[in-house]
Parts: structure tokens; sequence; C-alpha cells
């Protein structure tokens, strides 16, 4: 059987703070304003991956309440998702994902993203696809105020 699971995420932008994506820092004049290092992609997946199996989403595993979560890297959200899937017998087959914003560039960056991202999940990076796309000026995104990604993710049991 497989199973798909979808996955959104928004964060705002802002002068002074890093600009974490896929588990990498990008070089930028802002960054993701957010509880955790505001990693857009990795929450995308996160929900994704949860969504796979009915686990609910990323605030139900780690609220923005909890100082543990304070300034931590995403990665471990997905090592955590990866975790509660190998317990179920969910073996990770994909996943894609597109991050929406208007600058900065981000297809140089994905090799880095995708080996991250990997790593994490215990995947190859071959089993991860990775988009970006402007908001054509529109919008927050448009303005440069803030940074969106959606992700689906396909798993399988035996
Ligand atoms: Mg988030």
């Amino acid at each position: 059987m497989t199973f798909s699971g979808i996955g959104y995420d928004l964060h705002r932008l802002r002068e002074g703070c890093k600009l974490m994506i896929g588990g990498i820092e990008v070089p930028f004049e802002k960054g993701s304003v957010g509880h955790s290092d505001g990693d857009v992609l990795s929450h995308a997946l996160c929900d994704a991956l949860l969504g796979t199996a009915c686990l609910g989403d990323i605030g139900t595993h780690f609220p923005d309440t909890d100082p543990r979560w304070k300034g931590v890297s995403s990665l471990l959200f997905l090592d955590h998702a990866r975790q509660l899937l190998e317990d179920r017998r969910l073996h990770i087959v994909h996943a894609d994902a597109v991050v929406i914003c208007e600058r900065p560039k981000l297809g140089p960056h994905f090799p880095a993203m995708r080996a991250a991202l990997a790593k994490s999940l215990g995947v190859a990076a071959e089993q991860i696809s990775l988009k970006a796309k402007t908001n054509e000026g529109l919008g927050e995104i448009g303005r440069g105020e803030a940074i969106a990604c959606h992700a689906i993710a396909t798993v399988r049991s035996h």
C-alpha cells in the first residue's frame, strides 16, 4: 500500500534573521521569522510526512509554545517524523516540494538542500524533488515579505 500526504507552510521574512531553507542557510538580506529556525521547506515537508500516517501536523508534535523547540534546526522535526513513520513500518518513497519566494534564486542551493533533507529522512537525494516559483510580484510573497512552501510525500508499507 502507498499513502500520500500534503503540507503547506508560510513564514514572514525580516531583516536580521537567518534564511534557513531545506536545512541549509541561504545567504540573503532577510530571513524567516519563526520559533524554530523558520525553515519553511522542512516544515511543509514534515506536515506532508505526518499526513501520510494521519499523525496530525507539526504543531501537534512541536508546539511553538514549547521552549525546547526555540531556535532548533527543523531537520530535527524531519528526523522525528521519519521515526514515527518507521515505527509504523512506513518507508518514504518520494517527496516533492515547491518553494515560493520572490528572491533569492533558490535553484543553485537545491543540491545542498536535497542532500540535507535526504540525510535527515534516510533516503537518497534522488527521492527528494525541489522546485522554486516566484509569486509574479503579487501579494505578500511578491513584495518579499513572506516565503511559502507546498509539499507532498509518498510512503509505502510492507
Ligand atoms: Mg513553519
